[in-house]
């Protein structure tokens, strides 16, 4: 554009020469100059005019060419038509991006739903009308709260905290389940991401089924197995020496599997029950002196010293028998993991966010890196320690479950050495306090 800048400046340069040497034969040099400027702003005003009419056209959707014209302004039309035409394809290619995303997404084995920030729909896939019912561009703008009239999905939904899925049933028909789990994104606004888990939730209550049929089934034989087991070391006499130390393996691991079953049946309730809804007011002292009393008792050799640290009026509201099972699993495996004449205590607190209940050893202690994997099922951290201790594996997943299950988590710190301390916290929601 430069050249042709510099054209049209040596054109105007020409006219206005012409101009003036036809001025100076005529006798009338700035008439002529003037006329010689005229003819060019006449020029110019005319290709204007020309430009007005080709953009106007070119908005109203049309595919004109540019208008003829030569020098300065042809090159000026080219360079505009060049640019609208990049303008055109670089739309089209946007809008084949978005009709292919659109399209993806529509695709999607999983409903995709926009919320805005005020939480109305804002736009959804072809599986999410299909899982929830909505249709569009019908329920566009309804509020996302009237999505799934449950009272899980509205709480879940007005909560701050997503990062647990929500599993309900869906609206559309009640033998779907549905998975929703939800992502913030811009200024507040929400990616809600359906799934139908009804196929995994049906294996995962088989799986639950299972377990929980299989160690009903075989208490039975095993509590025989150990009963006559018991009668005939209790009656050596009648025995073969030879025979005495295999019987008393035996009934030493039918003892451990009887153990497993009675804890694989403790979590297969604690998984399939749900939990009772007439929760009442647990005092954590009068738990805690009670859970010392027994712990005491089962390891009454050891000797160990153990307190109870709690405000008498401390309450949680809760399921007493599965509360008192987990804190006892806790002091028991501080029993346990600690060396004879070991110090336990047993500590209940208010704290800022709701009641933290503690158990603290000064035993063995836990590596590092065994901490994240304790809660699994049948993780020990020395399985022959373990076994020896009468220990299943399973008493920290029961821990778990039953936490979870009052809206609480298990936190652990320990030191190969010094010892362990295991604290449940336990939420505001999940406590009342009777002082
Ligand atoms: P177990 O029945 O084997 O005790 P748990 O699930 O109760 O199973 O505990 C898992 C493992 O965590 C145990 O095998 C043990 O190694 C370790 N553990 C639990 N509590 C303590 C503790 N207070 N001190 C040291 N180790 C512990």
């Amino acid at each position: 554009m430069a050249k042709d800048w510099r054209l049209e400046i040596n054109r105007i340069l020409f006219m206005l020469l012409a101009g003036g040497l036809l001025g100076f034969l005529f006798g009338n040099v700035p008439l002529f100059l003037f006329l010689a400027l005229l003819v060019y702003v006449v020029f110019s005003v005319l290709q204007l005019r020309k430009l007005d009419r080709w953009l106007g056209e070119i908005k109203e959707g049309a595919q004109a060419p540019p208008p003829e014209s030569y020098g300065f302004w042809g090159q000026l039309f080219d360079a505009v038509y060049r640019l609208h035409r990049d303008g055109i394809k670089a739309r089209e290619d946007v809008q084949h991006i978005l009709a292919r995303a659109q399209k993806s997404v529509a695709a999607l084995d999983f409903g995709i739903i926009l919320i805005d920030r005020k939480n109305a729909l804002e736009w959804w896939n072809t599986k999410a009308e299909a899982l929830l019912g909505i249709r569009f561009p019908v329920d566009r703008g309804q509020n996302a709260y009237n999505l799934i009239r449950d009272p899980r999905f509205t709480s879940y939904f007005s909560r701050q905290d997503y990062t647990e899925p929500l599993i309900v049933n869906a609206p559309v028909n009640n033998n779907i389940i549905l998975e929703f789990n939800i992502t913030r994104f811009g200024e507040n606004e929400k990616l809600m991401i359906v799934r139908d888990v009804t196929q995994v939730q049906k294996l995962e209550m088989m799986r639950k089924d299972f377990v929980g049929n299989v160690s009903h089934e075989l208490r039975t034989p095993i509590t025989v197995i150990s009963g006559y087991l018991e009668t005939l070391l209790e009656n050596n006499q009648i025995l073969e020496p030879r025979w005495k130390k295999a019987l008393e393996q035996m009934h030493q691991q039918s003892l451990r599997m009887e153990n497993i079953l009675r804890d694989l049946l403790i979590l297969s309730r604690l998984e399939t029950r749900a939990i009772s809804l007439d929760q009442k007011p647990v005092n954590v002292s009068g738990l805690l002196k009670e859970i010392k009393g027994d712990t005491l008792n089962i390891f009454e050799d050891k000797d160990h010293s153990i307190s109870v640290e709690c405000d008498d009026n401390l309450m949680l509201t809760g399921d007493r028998g599965e509360l008192y099972s987990a804190i006892s699993n806790l002091s028991i495996n501080a029993a346990k993991y600690t060396p004879a004449g070991g110090r336990i205590v047993l500590r209940g607190r208010r704290t800022a966010t709701g009641v933290e209940v503690c158990v603290e050893d000064n035993g063995i202690g836990i590596a590092a890196h065994h901490i994240p994997r304790l809660t699994e099922r049948f993780y020990r951290v020395d399985v022959s320690r373990s076994s020896s201790t009468g220990g299943t594996g399973l008493g920290l997943a029961i821990v778990k479950h039953i936490l979870a299950r009052h809206g609480a988590t298990l936190h652990i710190e320990s030191e190969p050495g010094s010892g362990s301390r295991f604290c449940c916290r336990f939420s505001n929601r999940s406590l009342s306090d009777a002082a």
